[in-house]
């Protein structure tokens, strides 16, 4: 059986997998440089930030990792407007230097969320590092500290990013064609 091309449901590319692939070693260097000598905890936001994460964690030196997921957008196209924990991490972040690693910062609630429980919890230092920052999506502060790529408000899949579970897989991040979430629009 022929399956329909994922590709044909994209309108347009705007980071290519080569331009992510640098993005990821920039940052990675730098939190390297940033980091040396100490051992970061490095949070992965599930599932969206699990690519971003493994390439990010490839040029760095001594990092643990750790998962987090929280849940906001109901997977649809716009934000819940509350956060919720979903799955908790599994070890004690007491007096360690935590690193965020997310996909998106669009309202910037879920990682105001993220920075306040792990800064109740004793977190020495916490920083974020996302894949791409939505500045005018704001609704919260929320800064983040490494950034791969200042997206523009547009709602986009891949290399992680997902419309209803699917596209993360894409090795590149694209704008999603609005008839596939507005079938209306088709
Ligand atoms: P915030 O809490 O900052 O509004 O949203 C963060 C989460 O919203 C991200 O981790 C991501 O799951 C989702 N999100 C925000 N903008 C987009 C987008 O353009 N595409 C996708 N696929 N998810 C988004």
């Amino acid at each position: 059986m022929n399956q329909p091309d994922m590709n044909n449901d994209i309108e347009r590319v705007l980071y290519s997998e080569a331009e992510i692939a640098k993005a990821a070693k920039r940052v990675g260097e730098q939190l390297a440089a940033d980091y040396e000598g100490q051992t970061p905890i490095i949070l992965s936001v599930l599932k969206g930030a699990v690519l971003w994460t493994v390439d990010v964690m490839r040029h760095m030196q001594y990092a643990e990792v750790e998962f987090i997921d929280i849940s906001s957008y109901n997977g649809g196209i716009a934000s819940s407007g509350s956060v919720d924990l979903v799955t908790d991490l599994q070890t004690d972040i007491a007096g360690r230097d935590i690193i965020i690693m997310e996909d998106i910062v669009d309202t910037g609630r879920s990682l105001k969320f993220m920075v306040e429980l792990l800064k109740d919890r004793g977190a020495k230092s916490v920083k974020t590092a996302s894949l791409l920052d939505k500045k005018d999506g704001r609704v919260v502060e929320a800064t983040v500290d490494y950034v791969g790529f200042d997206v523009p408000k547009a709602f986009v899949v891949g290399y992680g990013l997902d419309y209803k579970q699917l596209y993360r897989n894409l090795p590149y991040v694209g704008v999603l064609k609005r008839e596939v979430y507005d079938p209306q629009h088709a």
